[in-house]
């Protein structure tokens, strides 16, 4: 069991400091988060730190593609160690809905 972090994240790092084994992945210039759940100790310390409610247990119903998209991604990016600022507009992308859809980008920096 591990957990995921949907689209609600807003990047806002608070989960990064708190987790003891540092699994939380992302890109200095994406917006999106992801959990490695090979990696993950299913502590759940990340969860309530979540200002967004973006990070979920893999057991909750309906998250098969947050499974997907966690273990693929975290296995291409790097995983934090340290929290960064959050960004200016996070509070703006906190429940705006098919986020994820509308602005996730698989290189984010590219083009
Ligand atoms: Fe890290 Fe624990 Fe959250 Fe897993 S549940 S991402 S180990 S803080």
């Amino acid at each position: 069991m591990a957990f995921v972090i949907t689209q609600n994240c807003c990047t806002d790092a608070s989960c990064v400091p708190v987790c003891p084994v540092d699994c939380i992945h992302s890109t200095d210039e994406s917006e999106q988060y992801f959990i490695n759940p090979a990696e993950c100790i299913d502590c759940g310390v990340c969860e309530p730190e979540c200002p967004a409610e973006a990070i979920l247990p893999d057991t909750e119903p309906g998250l098969e593609k947050w499974l997907e998209l966690n273990a693929t991604f975290s296995a291409q990016w790097p995983n934090l160690t340290v929290k960064k600022p959050s960004p200016a507009d996070a509070d703006e992308y906190k429940g705006v809905p098919d986020k994820f859809d509308k602005f996730f980008s698989p290189e984010p920096g590219g083009n």
